[in-house]
């Protein structure tokens, strides 16, 4: 029978999921294994959830994207260590019809962190957003040891929720402060070691695609700059890292990196990261 996984989202066309997986099937020669793009309702979750665990669907797992990430939760069976941290789930793995939530969002990020030779150990961290993503993260960087997270948001309240929930774990290790230049250079005292842009802030067809969330020029530099948004490639943030001289890495090996730790999670075996990384820049148009 043929082994199904895919991804729920709603809307769901923009993902370059199916592309990244199928490219990492072809490589292993795996004429068995689809990988879809489901869009799924938020009224019909509970109901797709449920049907995932007949064996007759062949579904051996899932992704999850927005904005299903936190509500899938209370249709699982049992939850990895950080996806309960973090509260969200991106990634479900089916055990003989028992669904265990993971979040590979975080771990991804952290994978292609260290890849840079970036070791995040006592290290001050500013994350813009406080949305699933900026969560996932938050609680990866805590659990590597650093020194402090500063949460900037445009919705303050969503800021210090987060703020808190991380300080509930790792005590006095969060702040919060507005998702302005100048708050964020104050809240930092000018040294800032990595600084996570997580807003959907210049994101295709997405909420102010022109503008990036904080000016370097008119604040400070952090030493290394990461971007969560992939598409486009070039955005305006990292314009503004690049103004400034900083080095910054793009989204897309955060999203390479967590699909890799999903494909490991479903099949035990070590992903094709270069295969999977030629076929995300494949998908944007981006040449090798
Ligand atoms: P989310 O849960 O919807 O959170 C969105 C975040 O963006 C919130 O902090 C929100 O602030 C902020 N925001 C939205 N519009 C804004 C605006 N006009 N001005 C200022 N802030 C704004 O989304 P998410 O899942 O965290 O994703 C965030 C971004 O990360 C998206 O662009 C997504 O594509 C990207 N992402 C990339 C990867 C990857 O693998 N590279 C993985 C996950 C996500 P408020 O709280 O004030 O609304």
């Amino acid at each position: 029978m043929t082994k199904r996984l895919g991804i729920i989202g709603c809307p769901i066309s923009h993902s370059l999921s199916p592309m990244i997986h199928q490219s990492a099937f072809a490589h292993y020669e795996w004429d068995d294994v689809l990988y879809e793009s489901w869009e799924i309702s938020p009224e019909l979750l509970g109901k797709f959830v449920s049907e995932c665990r007949l064996p007759d669907a062949g579904i051996i797992g899932f992704n999850v994207t927005v904005p299903h990430k936190e509500r899938v939760i209370q249709f699982l069976d049992s939850l990895a260590p950080e996806a309960r941290l973090s509260g969200a789930v991106n990634t479900v793995v089916n055990r003989n019809g028992k669904l265990i939530g993971y979040n590979t969002d975080g771990p991804g990020f952290m994978r292609s962190l260290m890849m840079t030779g970036f070791d995040p150990k006592s290290k001050k961290i500013v994350i813009l957003g406080a949305g699933g993503a900026a969560r996932g993260i938050a609680f990866s960087l805590a659990s590597g040891g650093v020194s402090s997270i500063t949460i900037a948001n445009r919705n303050i309240e969503r800021a210090s929720r987060l703020s808190s929930d991380l300080n509930r774990e790792f005590p006095d290790l969060s702040d919060v402060c507005s998702l302005s230049s100048y708050d964020v250079w104050s809240a930092c005292e000018r040294k800032v070691d990595l600084m996570v842009q997580a807003t959907s802030m210049g994101m295709l067809n997405g909420p102010n695609q022109l503008d990036s969330p904080v000016a370097f020029a008119n604040i400070f530099s952090p030493a290394l700059a990461y971007e969560l948004v992939y598409n486009p490639l070039t955005t305006p943030f990292i314009k503004e890292a690049d103004k400034a001289g900083v080095a910054v890495i793009s989204g897309l090996h955060m999203l390479v990196f967590q699909g890799a730790i999903a494909f490991e999670l479903w099949f035990k075996k070590t992903a094709p990261i270069d295969v999977m990384m030629q076929s995300a820049k494949e998908s944007l148009g981006i040449g090798p």
